[in-house]
């Protein structure tokens, strides 16, 4: 990695009991994974979880398998896997050889089970779902055995053969584990572990006719893959015991363990495969990679530095308990990154004109720019400059008021890079719109600076009309304009109207028209852009990544005053 994050100096409550299980010698290395379900898209919350796993594998010489957690055929697509394993290269990481299939051990799983029958350690129910359930007790109440708890292990072996072997519909019998009934977890009283489900696999097709759980699964899958360490996020803490009990019955070839970490939860956006499922489903979104998605194609699309993401997740290290991350530390994180790295450009993009009158006609130059104020390595450009310029109508007011120092009539301000100008007069239409400031120049302030020692208290950015190119630039704020989308009814209640602006006509110094898709650029007083992946050569998009301020938390603040 050849990026300024720190994460070789991390430590953790995890990073410290594998130190430990290290320096003791009850493991000679480390191997662990990041086990998504190929069943959407990944969000900024799974790089949490992808950071930690292939973090530890790098700092301590390990390994880190990917493995697709493909049990649920109903739900999993071969979209997802492509995609999936796009956005961990993305992030940075690399899973060498070690990509697995939880179905690749559908064979294995099945054989283990049988050995759970044969022990009389699990049973053929043909309870109903809904039964199951009724059985299963509460928190304070203990369950009651299924009437098929106590089949002999003959009956279950070849009920379970014959469930493998689609004689039996969707949903008419379960396998489950035969631990305790009335154990005060819920997770240990009796969880099913394989279902009936006659649908076709993405990678096995119609081979199987049952497939495993996740809690029955995960852990044997780890124990297969020899995982020294299994990483997951608090939910799993109840699964535990569980997961410890079939590594105990089954004659597995090695004993991972299980330790859970708090998620990252992100405020004003929702981090639930389901949720943006829905987003895209119900057309709320353009697309898993719509650039105000939390997925890591969204995030990537919008232009945004895999750096940044690591340096969010180092930022907000591992913890045991749940908590929200402002989106605004987020930002901070990119614009950290971005300030190092992005190169400065000139985009106007709410276009007001400016005609300098007494600039020869027909004539240019080019005037020198410095590219990075932060890299003097990055050098400088040659802008050119014109006549006829376009400014930010932001930048001018008729009749300003005390504390507008920009342009106005009668005024000096200086143009970045290229001349102080003063503005002497507004042209407007017959809506009484300002259409064209008329403006001189004077020629002896060139580069910006007068040799009089004279003062401006304004810079401003511009564009030469002549060379401008036109471009789309996409604005976007919060997806949602609540901080906990759906806290009171349905999340969709919460999405933002204003979450995309889209300007067209804006003028683009000509240096940017070469900049493509996963590069980022400063326009210079407006913040981060980069180029969106709709961009032609002929009509480039850009996407604001970030502002350069946090006003967001500004307007926010001001507001909770009022
Ligand atoms: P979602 O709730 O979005 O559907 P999931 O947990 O069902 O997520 P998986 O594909 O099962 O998604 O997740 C793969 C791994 O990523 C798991 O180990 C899971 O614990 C971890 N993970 C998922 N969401 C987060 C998060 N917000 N923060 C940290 N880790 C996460
Ligand atoms: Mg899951």
């Amino acid at each position: 990695m050849n990026d300024n994050d720190s994460r070789n100096e991390t430590t953790d409550f995890i990073r410290d009991i594998i130190r430990e299980d290290l320096a003791s010698g009850k493991h000679s290395g480390t191997v662990t994974r990041f086990p998504p379900e190929p069943n959407g898209y990944l969000h900024i919350g799974h790089s949490k979880s992808i950071c930690l796993n292939f973090g530890i594998a790098e700092e301590t010489g390990g390994r880190c398998h990917l493995r697709f957690d493909d049990t649920n055929p109903t739900k999993e697509e071969m979209e997802y896997i492509e995609s999936i394993q796009r956005d961990v290269r993305w992030l940075g990481f690399d899973w060498g050889e070690d990509l697995f299939f939880t179905s690749d051990y559908f064979e294995q799983l099945y054989a283990w089970a049988e050995e759970l029958i044969t022990a009389g350690n699990a049973y053929v129910d043909d309870l109903s779902a809904e039964e199951i359930r009724a059985y299963r007790g509460t928190l304070t109440e203990p369950g009651r055995p299924s009437p098929y708890r106590d089949r002999p292990v003959d009956e279950n072996l070849d009920l379970f053969r014959r469930m493998r072997s689609g004689e039996f519909a969707d949903g008419e019998r379960v396998l489950r584990a035969k631990i305790d009934m009335a154990s005060g977890n819920i997770n240990l009283r009796d969880p099913v572990i394989y279902r009936i489900l006659q649908a076709d696999h993405p990678r096995t097709g119609d081979a199987w006719s049952i497939y495993p759980t996740y809690d029955y699964a995960h852990g044997q899958s780890d124990a297969i893959e020899h995982i020294t360490h299994s990483l997951c996020t608090l939910e799993f803490e109840d699964h535990r015991p569980l997961y410890d009990w079939l590594i105990e019955h089954l004659s597995v070839p090695s004993a991972p363990r299980q330790i859970e970490f708090a998620r990252l939860n992100l405020s004003s956006t929702v981090l639930s495969k389901r949720k943006l499922l829905r987003l895209v489903k119900e057309g709320y979104v353009d697309g898993w990679d719509d650039p105000r998605m939390p997925t890591l194609s969204g995030i990537r699309r919008r232009g945004v530095p895999p750096a940044a993401i690591r340096n969010l997740i180092a930022k907000v290290g591992l913890a045991k308990r749940d908590s929200v991350v402002d989106y605004a530390m987020f930002e901070f994180c990119i614009r950290e990154i971005l300030n190092m790295e992005a190169q400065r450009r000139m985009a106007v993009l709410d276009p007001l004109k400016v005609v300098i009158t007494n600039y020869p006609e027909g004539s240019g130059e080019e005037l020198e720019a410095i590219n990075s104020p932060e890299d003097p390595d990055a050098g400088t450009r040659m802008v050119p400059f014109g006549r006829e310029l376009f400014i930010e109508r932001q930048d001018f007011m008729e009749d300003p008021p005390k504390k507008f120092f920009r342009l106005a009539p009668g005024r000096e301000v200086r143009l970045r890079y290229a001349y102080f100008i003063t503005c002497n007069e507004v042209v407007k239409n017959e809506d009484g719109e300002v259409v064209e400031l008329r403006c001189t120049y004077d020629p002896a302030t060139k580069g910006g600076d007068s040799p009089d020692g004279r003062k401006v208290k304004a810079t401003l950015h511009w564009v030469s009309a002549a060379d401008a190119v036109d471009a789309e630039v996409r604005l976007y704020d919060h997806l949602f304009e609540v901080e906990i989308p759906g806290a009171d009814g349905d999340f969709v209640d919460d999405l933002s109207p204003n979450s995309l602006e889209i300007r067209t006509g804006c003028k683009l110094e000509p240096s940017l028209a070469a900049f493509a898709p996963g590069e980022q650029v400063q326009f210079e007083r407006l913040g981060y852009f980069a180029p969106d992946t709709d961009s032609t050569d002929d009509a480039p998009v850009f996407n604001r990544i970030v502002t350069l301020r946090d006003t967001w938390a500004r307007i926010r603040k001001q507001q909770a005053q009022r």
